[in-house]
């Protein structure tokens, strides 16, 4: 990866952008109310159902759902990569992008990169015969379970013993400045250029975009006095502190659920997809770097931790979770058995047997760190278990309810032997009852997707709605919606795109996808109680918080009040009928 501009550069030019001018200038667009339609670009139609919202800086396509932002259009609509459809971009709306350009790389003249490239290349097929031809290297990665494949795919190469393999080949050929900043070579205090690789196996670094960048190397033979692994060290082309071992393969294996598993070492990476689990990278021989965090939490929602076991990789992974802990990923640690590394634990069981490992052994940060502190402290005296609290404890504060939080003091209750709630009055947790804000919004998120669902299956419930005495108290968006069906006798995208949000419109199309029994569209009732109840509080809420309050206003509260009761009264009942709700 490039790292031309500064790190949100993108964040930076779609700010500068008006998407609806970015995608007219290639499609016609024609406005459609508050947002604007096109036949999709990206697929075959008749009647449009790309939609671009100016509101949002966003476009959707409904048919085939092709979705995103300006530069994501440019990328696929021009086939472009993110870099170079920034420039393009920048370069057609007039923007100058040189005060974001990230310094070190500016003083850089293309063609000497491109030069880097080329050289790393060169070495890495240099490397790669030598390894065909070697056969004492290819026998140590075979005896580790290494296929013959696995070792082309990621191009494993082998760098003789001696001092000047290299050198002939590629050094002395080299301006003197290239030779020396390429981290090929090294020099001796007179001067002499040798080479930096001598008697290794050979794990050329990849960028995400497959170019080489950089190496690794694995001492073959017994020298003491020798690293076992030795790196590039930084060059034009690379700071290990911003790439990844095996993300180039991981990015394209990605499952669903777009895990990454980070493990430690090159053996590992290779091990993994040598036996079928091809998302896992290794930080390159440093503890795991913000900018490493970053990467990974681009291409990943979640990502595995598996450090050995090893106090080493124990504290390397406390260091990994402070990493990610303001990253938009989610973060599980797994521990092995003490004797395994992923390498070996995935060649003895296999890929399902390391996944089902995965699945049984995972553990959330949090829970991590707990059964971490809790087998440093000496639980058994006051002190220690004082100490053990003062450091598990503010991070449960942090804690929401629908995060689990309960389970987690549970679990350090457990830990030394008290009950819960002494834990709580302790460290004064916030009250349950403001706690479950998380879940309260995802309930709420799902019956208004239910009741959507039956309104858009069935309009004409939205006349039997209006008769009713809770019409009244629902929020102006239901009210928006329900006059909306009216209006144009039933839901239909090409209308609702002129008079919502591409939001809003978003999540009608959602809802209208759900399988509704016939069971499910009687509920209309119990729901629509539901969110009358919303609408009192949050009606009772505003009077609530303005200052000062008229007669009236305190008699409208009042009113409020005894609505709300008979609602909760009715709601309980409804609770009787049908456990849901
Ligand atoms: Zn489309």
């Amino acid at each position: 990866m490039g790292y031309k501009y500064v790190d949100d550069i993108g964040r930076i030019l779609t700010e500068q952008l008006d998407i609806v001018s970015v995608i007219s200038s290639r499609v016609p667009l024609k406005r459609a109310g508050r947002n604007y339609k096109a036949n999709c670009p990206f697929h075959q139609e008749k009647t449009p159902s790309f939609v671009v919202s100016p509101e949002r800086q966003s476009y959707h396509c409904f048919g085939c759902g092709a979705s995103g932002n300006a530069i994501s259009f440019v990328m696929s609509y021009e086939n472009l990569d993110f870099l170079s459809a920034l420039e393009s971009l920048a370069e057609k709306e007039g923007i100058d992008l040189t005060p974001y350009l990230n310094k070190e790389e500016f003083q850089r003249p293309k063609e000497e990169l491109s030069g880097y490239y080329e050289l790393n290349r060169r070495a890495a097929r240099l490397f790669f015969e030598e390894f065909q031809k070697t056969p004492s290297a290819k026998e140590y990665l075979l005896s580790r379970g290494i296929a013959e494949r696995t070792m082309r795919r990621f191009g494993i190469g082998y760098a003789p013993a001696g001092w000047d393999f290299l050198v002939n080949k590629l050094g002395k050929a080299l301006p003197e400045d290239t030779a020396q900043k390429c981290g090929l070579f090294a020099f001796s205090e007179q001067g002499k250029m040798y080479d930096r690789f001598r008697e290794r196996i050979i794990f050329p670094i990849f960028d995400v975009r497959k170019r080489v960048i950089g190496f690794g190397g694995r001492l073959m033979g017994e020298d003491p006095r020798a690293a076992k692994y030795l790196n590039s060290p930084d060059t034009p082309l690379f700071n290990k502190s911003f790439h990844l071992y095996g993300l180039h393969e991981a990015k394209n294996h990605l499952s669903p659920d777009r895990q990454i598993l980070l493990v430690e070492g090159y053996m590992d990476v290779l091990g993994l997809h040598d036996k079928g689990v091809p998302q896992a990278v290794a930080s390159l021989g440093t503890a795991l770097t913000p900018e490493q965090g970053k990467l990974i939490s681009r291409y990943a929602e979640e990502v595995v931790i598996i450090f050995d076991g090893d106090e080493a990789g124990q504290k390397a992974t406390i260091r990994a979770l402070e990493v990610f802990r303001t990253l938009p990923v989610r973060v599980i640690v797994v521990n092995l058995p003490p004797e395994d590394d992923p390498d070996s634990f995935v060649r003895r069981e296999g890929a399902e047997g390391f996944r089902e490992y995965l699945k049984q052994n995972a553990k959330a940060s949090v829970e991590y760190i707990i059964d971490r502190e809790a087998q440093k402290s000496d639980l058994q005296n006051m002190a220690g278990q004082q100490l053990f609290l003062s450091r598990v404890m503010p991070l449960i504060e942090q804690m929401d309810a629908s995060e689990g939080r309960g389970l987690y003091i549970q679990k350090v209750a457990d830990y030394i032997g008290v009950e819960p709630r002494v834990l709580t009055g302790d460290w004064k947790l916030r009250e349950s009852a403001s706690a479950p804000r998380a879940s309260a919004r995802s309930e709420n998120r799902k019956y208004t997707r239910h009741l959507l669902g039956i309104l858009i299956s069935e309009p004409s419930i939205a006349l039997q709605m209006i008769a009713t005495p809770y019409y009244q108290y629902l929020s102006d968006n239901w009210h928006a919606f329900i006059s909306y069906l009216l209006e144009h006798k039933g839901y239909n995208i090409q209308s609702a795109i002129e008079i919502f949000t591409l939001e809003q419109v978003e999540f009608f199309e959602e809802a209208s996808k759900q399988e509704l029994s016939r069971a499910d569209m009687t509920h209309w009732r119990t729901l629509l109680r539901y969110f009358a109840q919303q609408g009192v509080m949050q009606q009772l809420e505003e009077l609530r918080e303005s200052s000062q309050k008229s007669d009236a206003q305190y008699a409208e509260m009042d009113r409020l009040k005894k609505k709300l009761s008979e609602l909760i009264r009715e709601r309980g009942r409804d609770h009787g009928k049908r456990q849901d709700y």
